[in-house]
């Protein structure tokens, strides 16, 4: 991969984890202001803590694709970038393009989605 091409795609991933995380951190504020039920014993902190993380921080959808990102980054930096992490297939420009983060070629992400389909 150019160099030139490299920095794009590490600004394009950059840009879009900067938008997650200020969601997430706009949310965790909004949490902190509605917490006023009083003291809490520490067991229930930690569940009330969770839950609250659960149900008022990013989406699962949001923190999957955080962690997708922080991955393709990775992957930038290790030259294993564009690559199907599942069957080491060239992951094709226009999958990249729509999703510059995703770890799978479409057929892998395909076979995935339906396995999970099956298992639910
Ligand atoms: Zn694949």
């Amino acid at each position: 991969m150019r160099a030139a091409q490299k920095k794009k795609i590490q600004k394009q991933l950059l840009e879009r984890r900067r938008e997650l995380v200020k969601a997430l951190k706009q949310d965790q504020a909004e949490v902190r202001r509605g917490d006023d039920d009083g003291p809490l014993d520490l067991a229930d902190t930690a569940t009330e803590l969770w839950n609250q993380e659960f149900n008022y921080s990013l989406s699962e959808h949001d923190r999957a694709e955080l962690a997708g990102i922080d991955e393709g980054l990775a992957r930038l930096e290790d030259g294993s970038y564009g690559e199907c992490e599942e069957c080491g297939e060239k992951i094709s420009e226009a999958r990249l393009k729509a999703l510059p983060w995703a770890p799978l070629c479409i057929a892998c992400q395909k076979e995935k989605e339906e396995l999970a389909r099956r298992n639910a």
